[in-house]
């Protein structure tokens, strides 16, 4: 079942976000990237999710590396 990949642009294998890039409401890890119409953002897991649906408004680039996350281990819960 994949039914959330309709909006989201599958990306090269190559990360462009690291352990240096921060989410701009938390600063935890940001993991991923928003080109919008005013600029750049970066979230994490937890705030993409909670502004998933408001970016479809305003991104027109957006990177998501959160399957790094899941390689790595380090989800402990969605929610
Ligand atoms: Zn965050």
């Amino acid at each position: 079942m994949n039914m959330m990949a309709e909006e989201t642009k599958e990306v090269a294998k190559t990360y462009i976000l690291g352990p240096q890039d921060r989410c701009d409401s938390c600063s935890a890890e940001a993991l991923v990237w928003v080109n919008g119409v005013a600029g750049e953002l970066l979230f994490c897991g937890h705030h993409y999710n909670k502004h998933k649906s408001k970016l479809k408004d305003y991104a027109f680039e957006i990177v998501d590396e959160r399957d790094k996350l899941i390689q790595n281990k380090l989800i402990g819960s969605e929610n």
